[in-house]
């Protein structure tokens, strides 16, 4: 999507801080960490929130899940866990509309979110 912030980062039209790159998914750290560790997760197919995923997109959500936590592990998460959030719409805070997973570690967070 050519207005899309993140669309824009995966061709590499906006400078990011890669992590991780396959076909599939592109990887990279939060320009403005809340954590110790803070990343991003996103496919490369366009899909706008959560609420907006088709059953088609299940399997590529599934396989971001589990690449998520292969790139927590390696970033040091797998001992004291990490958080893996979904903004989803306005009132979630989602500021970005191209469907990404948050990853973030490296501190104690609060339950229930503010
Ligand atoms: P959300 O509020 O869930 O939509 O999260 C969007 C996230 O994208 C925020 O945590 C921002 O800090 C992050 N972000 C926005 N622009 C960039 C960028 N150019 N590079 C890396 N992270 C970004
Ligand atoms: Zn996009």
């Amino acid at each position: 999507m050519s207005d899309c912030l993140f669309c824009k980062i995966i061709a590499g039209e906006i400078p990011s801080k890669k992590l991780y790159e396959d076909d599939e998914f592109y990887s990279f750290f939060d320009i403005n960490p809340q954590a110790p560790v803070h990343f991003l997760i996103i496919p490369k197919k366009h899909i706008t929130s959560v609420m907006d995923m088709t059953e088609a997109d299940a399997s590529i959500l599934g396989r971001m899940l589990y690449r998520a936590q292969i790139l927590a592990k390696a970033e040091g998460l797998e001992e004291g866990g990490a958080r893996f959030v979904f903004n989803c719409k306005a009132d979630a805070g989602q500021t970005v509309w191209h469907i990404h997973l948050h990853v973030l570690g490296g501190r104690q967070f609060g339950w229930p979110p503010g």
